[in-house]
């Protein structure tokens, strides 16, 4: 009988820890199945290989000398594996570092919903934002035991930090290694503190400063590096996301880097041309508009706009649509000369065709 025995270490977002040692004498092609897994194994385990692949894919592995053999993408193998498992749920977490027991964990992101108004967002602000998030706590300082007492040894797992369990799945018996939710595998169990109740963080509030860069828009995010949940057993803490939201100007439209704004001009004015105040992001500014504008004609602002992202001496223009009115009434007066008008037209009309 054939015994295929290897040793997997996998983080299941971030909460279920384990060691899965499979058990396989019973399916056809389970030898090839479990040559496949080891080389899954293989990447995870080593943040290089697994950075190579990441950016070569197994093509990369093999050039880079590992002498492994063909293989899909070694998360489709464990995700493919813990289907047949059955309920274990998406394998999210796969993409994020390895996590074995005891080492440090990175704290989570935490996000901030931020709303600005309109002219904030496009020439930037500094604003004052409070958040709450886990932070280290100070009773304990971080360890989650109670000040002054001392480790016991885990009574659940007798100090050794796991459990067994087993999973029947279509490639056998799994005996699963799980870390030991009693002690979070430390193997030790202690007198969990007050302030955080044995987490070694608490929820606090903190007011920061953030500094937020010309041209945002609805929908754009920020990152403030390590301002979200602490991490775990010292690890590092996550990273701080502020979502944006800009609240809408009733006069001037956002589109991208251009703002559009539509002017009204009166027919006499399109015809003989005029210069008119039109509202910008910069304030009332003179907009010229020149004899024989056609109704329906866009005029740019040059430079008028939003700044672009990243490049605040890139602006954009502000794009002027002429809307020209017509009266629907005219006065007596108003009329005998429009009809002058209509007539010494019909003239020119009738002369150029002679
Ligand atoms: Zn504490
Ligand atoms: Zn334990």
């Amino acid at each position: 009988m054939i015994m295929y025995v290897g040793i997997f270490l996998l983080q299941l977002t971030g909460s279920l820890q384990g060691v899965i040692i499979p058990d396989v004498n019973k399916e056809p092609g389970a030898e090839q199945k479990f040559k496949e897994i080891g080389n899954a194994y293989e990447v995870l385990s080593d943040d290089e290989k697994r950075s190579i692949y990441d950016k070569y894919g197994a093509a990369g592995l093999r050039g880079a000398g590992t002498g492994m053999g063909d293989y899909g993408n070694p998360f489709d193998i464990f995700e493919s594996l813990f289907e047949g498992m059955g309920g274990m749920g998406g394998m999210g977490g796969m993409g994020g570092a390895r996590a074995g027991r005891n080492r440090p964990m990175q704290g989570d992101d935490e996000s901030y919903n931020l709303v600005l108004n309109f002219k904030d967002a496009i020439f930037g602000v500094e604003k004052e934002i409070e958040i709450t998030r886990l932070e280290s706590c100070g009773t304990c300082d971080g360890s989650g035991a109670k000040p002054g007492t001392t480790p016991s040894k885990c009574n659940t797992c007798g100090g050794q930090g796991q459990v067994v369990s087993s999973a029947r799945t279509p490639l056998g018996v799994f005996q699963q290694v799980m870390t030991c939710s009693t002690c979070g595998g430390t193997g030790e169990s202690s007198t969990p503190c007050n302030t955080c109740g044995g987490d070694g963080r608490a929820r606090k509030t903190k007011r920061i400063s953030l500094k937020v860069p010309a041209g945002v828009d609805s929908g754009s995010r920020l990152r403030v590096r390590s301002e979200g949940n602490a991490g775990r057993r010292g690890g590092p803490p996550g990273d701080l996301y502020v979502f944006i939201e800009v609240v809408s100007d009733p006069v001037l439209k956002r589109d991208g880097t251009n703002i559009l704004y539509t002017c009204k001009v009166s027919y006499f004015d399109a015809i003989l041309g005029t210069t008119m105040k039109v509202p910008t992001v910069d304030g009332m500014v003179d907009l010229r508009i020149p004899a024989g504008t056609q109704p329906g004609t866009t005029l740019v602002m040059a430079k008028k706009g939003v700044p672009c992202l990243g490049k605040p001496n890139a602006r954009g223009d502000q794009l002027v649509r002429v809307q020209v009115e017509i009266p629907k009434r005219l006065s007596g007066e108003e009329k005998k000369l429009i009809e002058e008008l209509s007539n010494l037209s019909k003239l020119k009309t009738a002369n150029s065709r002679r």
